[in-house]
């Protein structure tokens, strides 16, 4: 399979080139050249297949002749330890449960696939690489995760101080080992512009091998498309058209979704759903991309004023406009109406979504009422455990909502991290001493 950027697809890249770079030297976003087809008789026997077995035949597709196989299949099993269950809530609406991860998030999906793969990848040339990561929150601690204790790995994540919750800093701060934690006395945007500095000055990348873990790399975006084939299979029984709400910020989980898609699955249509950041809904509605300084929200890892993936999406459909319409809903949803929906959930329904989720639900809602059409089975994909966004929740249906065991053990530890200001000048320094 080789891999062309998002910028110019006369260039093509091998797939350890396209991961262990990240971005492509046009600074454009990989993709692969082409998107294969699944054989019809996949698709005629899926609902035989677990998670993990689904989740090898598609990144054989992606992968192929660069990892061997069984090497494939043991970093399969190894990252997606975990399932993806569908909870069913009413007679056409499922939730699909993406937070069995140990970060509690569908980021463990591709967090955990990359670093296995990365890790493969550079044991196999022998070479030792430092993995830099800016986060807000869920990125960073799904990242620490999945590469602590690989072997030729080291990670560095930049977080902004007091700007994230303390589940999200426990997360990040806790394991020590080959990942170290910087408290930036500053905002998110400081940390991505410590980050992207790094990257090309040459003084650091004479002295160490860089690379980036963030939701561009595409080793992040396969593993995200193997969920949608395991709800398929598990909803094949009911020969209904299926709609996938997605809630969405830099669109990484929706672009995986229409992959599969291309790749043969048969989805009826998605759903884009965002907080007010409603810009790639924007464009659904009128044509225009207009990227803009993100508001924050109660939906916070939706807060994405400039979606990194739209680069990908519009590749995928060669920019016709028409046709991504035609394949996309977008709705948007300010943080009143996803509260209510959190309590209309819990109230008529007995579940608990977390914020992100909840918007998912109203925007499938919301199509259903529009399409009219009966025939359909809606899944929202639930991409975060509750108690990841505690106090919200909380607060809206005031019940004490459960705490996950693996939260309390974190809670226990101690908190290690190194306090650094936002100047690049000592980033630079505390890079070359490491
Ligand atoms: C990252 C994240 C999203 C947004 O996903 P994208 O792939 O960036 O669109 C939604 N919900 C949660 C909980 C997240 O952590």
């Amino acid at each position: 399979m080789n891999y062309c950027s998002t910028n110019n697809k006369g260039v093509s890249s091998t797939f350890r080139e396209a991961v262990i770079k990240g971005i492509a030297d046009d600074g454009g976003l990989f993709i692969p050249s082409f998107i294969p087809k699944l054989p019809t008789l996949f698709f005629d026997s899926i609902e035989k297949y677990s998670l993990q077995e689904i989740a090898l035949e598609v990144a054989k597709n992606f992968i192929e002749n660069e990892i061997p196989n069984n090497e494939i299949k043991r970093i399969v099993d190894k990252s997606i330890s975990f399932d993806s269950p569908l909870f069913k809530i009413s007679e056409n609406i499922s939730i699909l449960e993406l937070f069995y991860g140990p970060t509690l998030a569908f980021k463990d999906f591709g967090a955990r696939f990359m670093a296995n793969v990365l890790s493969y990848l550079v044991n196999d040339e022998n070479q030792q690489v430092t993995i830099l990561v800016a986060t807000s929150g869920d990125t960073g601690s799904a990242v620490a995760n999945g590469f602590y204790r690989v072997e030729g790995i080291n990670v560095i994540i930049l977080y902004p101080s007091k700007k994230i919750s303390e589940i999200q800093e426990k997360q990040l701060t806790t394991f020590g080992e080959n990942i170290t934690a910087l408290e930036i006395d500053g905002t998110f945007d400081d940390c991505q512009r410590l980050v992207k500095t790094a990257f090309v000055d040459k003084d650091i990348t004479r002295e160490m091998k860089l690379s980036s873990a963030n939701s561009i790399n595409i080793a992040r975006l396969i593993p995200q498309t193997f969920y949608y084939f395991k709800s398929f299979a598990d909803l094949k029984y009911k020969k209904r058209k299926i709609v996938f709400s997605v809630p969405s910020g830099n669109l990484g989980n929706l672009t995986a979704g229409l992959i599969a898609k291309k790749m043969g699955l048969p989805v009826h249509k998605f759903i884009a759903a965002s907080n007010i950041n409603d810009i790639f809904p924007k464009y659904l509605n009128s044509s225009n991309f207009e990227p803009k300084t993100s508001i924050k929200t109660i939906s916070n890892a939706m807060d994405v004023g400039n979606p990194s993936n739209f680069a990908r999406i519009i590749s995928l459909y060669n920019n016709d406009y028409q046709k991504i319409h035609k394949e996309i809903y977008g709705d948007s949803f300010t943080d009143e109406e996803t509260i209510l929906s959190i309590q209309e959930l819990y109230s008529k329904n007995k579940y608990i979504i977390d914020p992100h989720g909840a918007i998912g639900y109203l925007a499938l809602l919301n199509y259903l009422k529009l399409s009219k059409d009966k025939d359909i089975d809606g899944v929202v994909l639930e991409t975060a455990h509750p108690s990841k966004f505690y106090d919200v929740v909380n607060s809206a249906i005031n019940i004490n909502i459960e705490i996950p065991e693996s939260v309390k053990i974190i809670m226990q530890k101690e908190k290690k991290s190194i306090s650094i200001s936002s100047n690049y000048s000592e980033f630079k320094e505390l890079l070359l001493r490491k």
